[in-house]
């Protein structure tokens, strides 16, 4: 037995030696599971369904504390399948380690609460998830921890908002709905000279269309229940970055407990397999329906980052490889009227989602602001404004779609 063991662990060191691993489509499919030493020699990871581990004696407890063995002593410090996915994402991003979370929200807040403490101050700007700004607004105050919402188009004068408390700068890049693109170059050189952790919700993006570390981002966090887990099936949170940093959030994802289960992390990991192919598919789609919706009568403004028309067109061309699968969009009328436009297209679910196969559609005031229309109307979200998650449908279908529902506007 043994000895078989040590000749497949021989012919799958070969095999890793042989791979070229210098491209992103490779590094999704093989990264964190080619080079793993599988009991049956399973061309697939295997789900270890387990809570528990056990050791053979008293000798093994020893050695694992002491480190001379590997293992896992209990599922709430991860699991073989979830640490597979870990790899493959820190590779993807290119970063020291990744850890995955039971969800995005999960990700962010055991991030924060590792990273600040009492009497600290945080920096975030607007236009980001909804509960992403209630946690920094309306729960770390009770931690003692303040922080103060730059707004978008003020990042210039980031400096401004500074406090010598100042420890944490947090972005999304494109942020949500409008999409915006900050300039994380010069965001980074400000944070790194005045010793401010930065860290990027890069969740729109995926580490197809940027990977914010290698421009000196200190953290990159994702909710990875939307492109990476990328079927609508999946909770889970990403956050990846350098070693010296991870080892302090997993602290507190030890003791928080945000951890993802083994079945989900084999549906993260399978699914992470197919992220190059899927986001080039959302990226060629959303920019088409973009264009096309930008040229529509019926429709005010288009929302899209691979538009000339987006405020920060520039600066997408400089950072991003694509530009997701989100358009937002503002019909020319009224919100009662959209909901009526909503109500008539028959190919999009109407839901909150996005990053899946199949396209979504929400009227965003109504679905995620309906009792927080004060804030909605703050953040410049009107009633006409719809946020369209693109799937993997045939483009004619989908304008098809529309059509038939903007007649219903006439
Ligand atoms: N970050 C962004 C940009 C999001 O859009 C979301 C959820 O929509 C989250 C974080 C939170 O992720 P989850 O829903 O997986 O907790």
């Amino acid at each position: 037995m043994l000895e078989t063991d040590g000749i497949q662990h021989y012919i799958l060191n070969i095999q890793m030696e042989e791979i070229n691993m210098a491209n992103i489509e490779t590094i999704a499919i093989h990264a964190g599971e080619r080079n793993e030493k599988r009991q049956h020699r399973s061309v697939v990871t295997p789900i270890e369904q387990t809570a528990a581990y056990y050791f053979e004696n008293t000798q093994q407890i020893k050695d694992f504390y002491e480190g001379r063995l590997d293992g896992i002593k209990y599922g709430r410090y991860g699991c073989p399948t979830q640490h597979a996915a870990e790899r493959k994402i820190s590779d993807l991003e290119k970063t020291e380690r990744a850890l995955i979370f039971s969800s995005g929200m999960a990700a962010v807040t055991t991030t924060i609460l590792a990273l600040a403490e009492k009497g600290q101050h945080i920096l975030f700007t607007g236009d980001c998830y909804r509960n992403t700004g209630r946690f920094f607004t309306d729960f770390l105050p009770k931690l003692g921890i303040e922080s103060t919402e730059v707004p978008i188009g003020n990042l210039e004068n980031l400096e401004s908002y500074l406090r010598d408390e100042s420890v944490l700068f947090f972005s999304e890049l494109p942020t949500n709905p409008f999409l915006r693109v900050i300039d994380l170059e010069k965001i980074i050189a400000i944070t790194k000279e005045r010793g401010l952790i930065c860290i990027i919700d890069s969740t729109f993006a995926t580490p197809i269309n940027i990977r914010p570390v290698e421009y000196g981002a200190d953290i990159v966090l994702h909710s990875a229940t939307k492109y990476l887990g990328g079927h609508h099936d999946l909770f889970a949170g990403v956050v990846a970055g350098n070693s010296v940093i991870l080892d302090r959030v997993q602290q507190y994802r030890d003791v928080l407990g945000g951890i993802i289960d083994p079945h989900t992390s084999y549906l993260l990991l399978r699914s992470l397999q197919t992220l190059p192919i899927r986001m080039k598919v959302h990226n060629e789609n959303a920019q088409a329906i973009a264009e096309w919706l930008e040229n529509r009568k019926e429709v005010e403004r288009v929302w899209y980052p691979g538009l000339k028309s987006h405020p920060d067109y520039g600066l997408a061309k400089k950072y991003l490889n694509g530009f997701g699968g989100v358009i937002t969009f503002t019909l020319r009328v009224n919100e009662t009227k959209t909901s009526r436009f909503v109500d008539s297209l028959r190919l999009p679910y109407i839901s909150t989602n996005f990053g899946g196969p199949q396209s979504l559609i929400e009227q965003h005031a109504v679905l995620t602001f309906y009792k927080d229309r004060t804030n909605a109307e703050r953040r410049g979200i009107t009633g006409n404004l719809l946020r369209y998650s693109v799937g993997f449908e045939n483009i004619n279908d989908v304008l098809n779609d529309f059509e038939d529902a903007f007649r219903v506007l006439k």
